[in-house]
């Protein structure tokens, strides 16, 4: 995993990409007051600065050393949707050319952001648009942050983030390294002062990378992506269980309850006559039963490259009750941004699509 994260970036560094104590540092190295961190990144986090030469409180020679050392926003925005129920979607041009989705979803009273975690992914779920390509590399913190940064700033000034979900593109326990300091700025008083219980981090389901951020002691919630009730089908859907098995996954899940006493959440994607039948809803409800859990269902979203669809409402609604019968809650995830190919991956991919027949150079896509 070395060799992707040291192909990373080129040009200047973000400057939250350093933490509180980083940039404190910093500032002493260069003999300014340690305070000027705070200040720094209260433009940067509260203020919603774009600028360097704009944080008027600061001297002069510091915000031209600000300038000289450190960048701001340098991802380039190559595409911005909004959705009809505005849903907004970005996608951002990295300083090698990588390119990365995130979204912000509206509801009456939250405001969500969706964040990426890598280029591309290497778990290889079947219906997903993000694996398609495989894995480039890793994302560093500070391109995780521009993600959650350059949302925060299409917000009217009286309305704030309220909730992150890192549910993008990429594996996120697969990039812990970048993103715990990403999510401890997102968290931290002097950054954005998100409470770490509205931070969701979803996972394909890496056991130890599980109880490692259990033993953080942050309340941050989980969600395992489970998708099937057995190993037949979850190997078939997820390739990687292969290797793990949904036994390893669910006991690495009661481990971050047994921890960190936050209910765990199963995300289960229903794809027509493949798992989305009664039967199928029985034997998850029998896996789950005994375990304090949730199941968030989501409808496949359909990607043109694949043949998956989403099943019928009935069939859903019937899916939902067998689970209910059991006494599991579930919920059916809402639709946010359908028309702008919000679901995860799908903008990248159709991009790097579009790219493909003008440039050579890149990977045209072979769906499997
Ligand atoms: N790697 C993480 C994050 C993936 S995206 C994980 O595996 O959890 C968040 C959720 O969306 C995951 O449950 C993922 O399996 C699911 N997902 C991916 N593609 C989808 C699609 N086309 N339709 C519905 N859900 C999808």
């Amino acid at each position: 995993m070395s060799n992707i994260t040291a192909t990373a970036v080129s040009g200047l560094p973000r400057v939250y990409e350093l933490s509180r104590a980083e940039l404190g540092r910093w500032c002493e190295e260069h003999g300014i007051p340690g305070y000027r961190a705070d200040q720094i990144r209260r433009w940067i986090f509260g203020k919603r600065s774009n600028s360097f030469p704009e944080m008027h409180d600061l001297p002069a020679a510091l915000r031209g050393l600000l300038a000289e050392s450190f960048s701001l926003f340098p991802g380039k925005l190559v595409d911005h949707r909004v959705a009809s129920d505005r849903t907004e979607k970005l996608l951002l041009e990295l300083t090698d050319g990588e390119l990365v989705e995130c979204v912000l979803m509206r509801e009456p009273e939250r405001r969500t952001v969706c964040i990426s975690t890598q280029v591309g992914c290497g778990m290889g779920c079947v219906f997903c648009a993000s694996g398609l390509q495989g894995l480039k590399r890793n994302l560093t913190t500070g391109e995780i942050l521009e993600q959650v940064l350059r949302l925060d700033r299409l917000l009217p000034r009286e309305e704030a983030i309220t909730n992150v979900v890192v549910m993008g593109i990429g594996e996120p326990l697969a990039n812990l390294k970048a993103l715990l300091p990403a999510l401890e700025s997102l968290n931290d008083k002097g950054g954005l002062g998100l409470g770490a219980r509205r931070i969701t981090i979803s996972t394909v389901g890496l056991p130890e990378k599980i109880r490692e951020l259990a033993r953080l002691g942050k309340a941050y919630n989980l969600a395992v992506s489970l998708h099937a009730p057995n190993n037949t089908l979850r190997t078939q859907l997820v390739p990687v269980n292969d290797k793990i098995g949904v036994d390893a996954v669910l006991q690495a899940a009661d481990d971050f309850f047994e921890v960190t006493g936050r209910r765990v959440t199963y995300e289960y994607v229903l794809l027509s006559g493949v798992n989305d039948g009664p039967q199928q809803a029985r034997e998850l409800a029998k896996l789950l039963q005994s375990r304090i859990a949730h199941v968030n269902l989501i409808p496949m979203n359909a990607v043109t490259e694949l043949s998956y669809v989403e099943p019928t409402a009935p069939r859903t609604q019937e899916f939902v009750r067998v689970l209910e019968q059991f006494g599991i809650p579930a919920t059916v995830r809402k639709r946010k941004g359908a028309d702008i190919d919000a679901a995860c991956g799908q903008l990248r991919l159709h991009q790097l699509q579009t790219a493909a027949v003008t440039s050579p150079e890149l990977v045209v896509l072979t769906p499997p």
